[in-house]
């Protein structure tokens, strides 16, 4: 998983520096699939249900699963990109949102409160906790910057899958669910609005988009409870 996460974070590093006013969505998708290639990896996304990239785009008001095509990200768009990589049956996730050249003071701030977020939750994964003690670390930071966090989407177990039981909400009461033991893996992922909670499905059957219009972050990461504390294998060595 070590491995898979290594792939992912790679993808991350090469599309983050790609983002530009001018590039398109499916440009993005083109760095994804060299890096998959190059490292002798396999695309999860693709194909998944059906889904044609091995990455997704969800530019602004779009929450996740946006599909690359020929849109033109424009200075002051934020996008978020969500990929992953199999090696040797092994899965990683993760996801993170970057600004299009300078943004809004507001979609900085959007941006930043989600990864603090997911690093709330993060910190939660350690022997003995319990898994709804994540979502509720979510929820705490997201909330407590004005935002709000979507319900019907949320992260997961992975593994030999993408992904696996149990559901990682990203709201809830601490203390209750499943205790964390050495050698669980998580896929953690706030998804983080400006305006209300609330999504709907555009007609493409897969990009999930804010009902009122505000605009959305996503982080993400694959997380290991170890003897030494949560590791994160989707971040660079
Ligand atoms: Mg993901
Ligand atoms: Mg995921």
């Amino acid at each position: 998983m070590r491995k898979a996460g290594q792939v992912v974070a790679e993808m991350h590093e090469r599309i983050r520096a790609a983002v530009r006013p001018g590039v398109t969505t499916l440009e993005l998708d083109a760095i994804g699939r060299e890096v998959i290639d190059r490292r002798g990896a396999r695309s999860n996304f693709l194909g998944y249900h059906g889904f044609p990239a091995v990455i997704c785009a969800s530019p602004n008001d779009v929450i996740v699963h946006g599909i690359p095509d020929d849109r033109v990200l424009h200075e002051g768009d934020i996008v978020s990109i969500d990929c992953g990589a199999v090696v040797a049956g092994y899965h990683g996730d993760a996801a993170f949102t970057t600004g299009v050249g300078a943004i809004s003071a507001e979609a900085e701030k959007l941006i930043l409160v989600t990864e603090q977020a997911l690093a709330a939750g993060i910190s939660q994964l350690v022997e003995g906790g319990r898994l709804s003690d994540v979502g509720h670390a979510v929820q705490t930071v997201a909330e407590g910057a004005g935002f709000s966090v979507v319900r019907e989407y949320v992260g997961h177990g992975i593994g030999t899958a993408m992904h696996e039981p149990p559901d990682v909400p990203n709201h809830g009461a601490p203390g209750k669910g499943p205790k964390l033991r050495v050698g669980n893996v998580f896929a953690v992922e706030p998804m983080v609005n400006l305006g209300a909670p609330d999504t709907r499905t555009l007609a493409d059957g897969w990009s999930v988009v804010t009902a009122d219009g505000s605009w959305s972050a996503h982080a993400e990461h694959t997380i290991a409870v170890t003897d030494d504390g949560p590791e994160v294998f989707t971040l660079p060595r």
